[in-house]
């Protein structure tokens, strides 16, 4: 297609990052997004040495951007530690933007897996994507813990701002142990429910909830209710949609995933979303098929891969040597965000175009050309691979033969 005949109605929030995916991210759009459509992209970089020119304002100027326009797509980024302070020289060590755009957003992230048939799971029975909701706020992510030295009464306080203190007794120590004290909010909680009440009303998936309420009968209890109540003020929504909530107990979540063919949406509380996500991520081939989104309670939307920068290729590349990154989950980032446009705009030609591009992607794959992470966990394994750029390129040409 020579002309540019898909158009965009409202702009889409571009966010670029750092190393290898900004080298890929600058090949998808050259090769991919800019010959065929006609957008307006607002560009914000992300890059870890504007972030820090800017305070890292240009940060929260992004998240506040897909406040007001409702999608962005985001390039994976550094989280600078100490060593990247040094690296690059920089003030200081900035905070994840994914954590900063998260708390702005008030968002839940959604974790998905591209399924390509020569790549098949390594759980028999998954045939479809889980996609994992994880409640990213509170629990051991946000405890008070203390190593107890001996012998002692251990206790749980709450001072009210009117009214009589609680306390309630954890422990008695009669020797050394250890102590934690976690917490949640009821606000963050029902965002969450609202959240993935949204993701699966969109994607037409049925949720799945797993908690331990038969043991914490108050904490895990106060997030099962508060599901519930939000499950059922949708009531109607989610029945003519066709989406069903079912509530068990973790393990049991646990046990029936493992027989399931997926295509479900499995909502975890913190803890679990962070060690679900990584098994569900290595069962389903590799981390360059996992694509993740943000979903604001208000319903906006942040889409992204699911890995970081790739350092390790990026170091490659700057030595002048061919690399063979795996483009899929950076193209479905786009192809995700340009779908929700096309959705929220009503323009149902901007939803067939970012279909045509994920089924050119997939095609590529299943056609044997594929990048060199795939040659270990594909069927039959293969030392055949491509380079970052020869995959691109590949998937342009199909592309292309789709558009005409
Ligand atoms: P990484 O970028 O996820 O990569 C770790 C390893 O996984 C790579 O070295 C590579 O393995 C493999 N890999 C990941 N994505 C791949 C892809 N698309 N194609 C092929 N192989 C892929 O993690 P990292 O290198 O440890 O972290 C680099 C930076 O990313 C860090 O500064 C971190 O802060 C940042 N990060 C950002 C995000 C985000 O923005 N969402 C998320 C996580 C990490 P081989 O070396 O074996 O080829
Ligand atoms: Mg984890």
């Amino acid at each position: 297609m020579a002309s540019k005949e898909v158009k965009i109605k409202t702009p889409i929030i571009e966010m670029d990052g750092d190393e290898m995916t900004r080298v890929i991210w600058r090949l998808i759009k050259d090769k991919l997004i800019k010959p065929h459509l006609d957008v307006e992209l607002l560009y914000y970089d992300l890059h870890v040495r504007n972030r820090d020119k800017t305070d890292d304002k240009v940060t929260v100027d992004a998240a506040n951007a897909i406040l007001k326009y409702g999608v962005g797509v985001k390039c994976a980024t550094i989280t600078p530690d100490d060593e990247r302070v040094k690296e690059y020289n920089l003030k200081k060590a900035w905070p994840s933007p994914n954590g900063t755009i998260r708390s702005i957003l008030d968002g839940t992230v959604f974790r998905k897996p591209i399924v390509v048939k020569n790549v098949p799971p390594a759980v028999r029975s998954w045939k479809k994507p889980i996609i994992i909701g994880r409640h990213a706020y509170g629990d051991i992510y946000k405890a008070v813990d203390f190593v107890v030295p001996g012998a002692g009464k251990a206790e749980l306080v709450y001072t009210p701002e009117s009214g009589d203190k609680v306390s309630l007794v954890v422990h008695e120590f009669k020797g050394p142990g250890v102590l934690l004290g976690m917490h949640n909010t009821n606000k963050s909680i029902r965002s969450f429910a609202q959240a993935c009440i949204n993701y699966a009303f969109s994607e037409k998936k049925d949720i799945w909830f797993g908690a331990k309420d038969t043991i914490s009968k108050k904490y895990h209890a106060k997030f099962k209710e508060i599901f519930q109540k939000e499950v059922d003020a949708r009531k109607d929504d989610l029945a003519k949609a066709g989406v069903t909530y079912r509530y068990m107990l973790i393990d049991d979540a646990v046990a029936q995933m493992m027989k399931h063919e997926g295509g479900i949406l499995w909502a975890c509380m913190n803890y679990d979303g962070d060690v679900e996500s990584d098994m569900v991520a290595s069962g389903f081939g590799s981390l360059g098929l996992m694509t993740s989104v943000l979903v604001s309670p208000d319903g906006k939307y942040e889409f992204e891969a699911a890995h970081g920068t790739v350092k390790r290729h990026y170091y490659e590349h700057l030595k002048g040597n061919s690399t063979s990154t795996n483009s899929t989950a950076s193209i479905f980032a786009w192809t995700g965000a340009l779908a929700k446009r096309g959705e929220m705009d009503g323009t149902p030609e901007v939803v067939e175009f970012a279909k045509k591009l994920e089924a050119s992607v997939i095609e590529t794959i299943e056609s044997g050309v594929m990048t060199r992470d795939l040659t270990r966990v594909c069927e039959p394994p293969t030392d055949k691979y491509v380079t970052t750029e020869g995959f691109i390129d590949s998937v342009a040409r199909n592309l292309e033969s789709k558009l005409k």
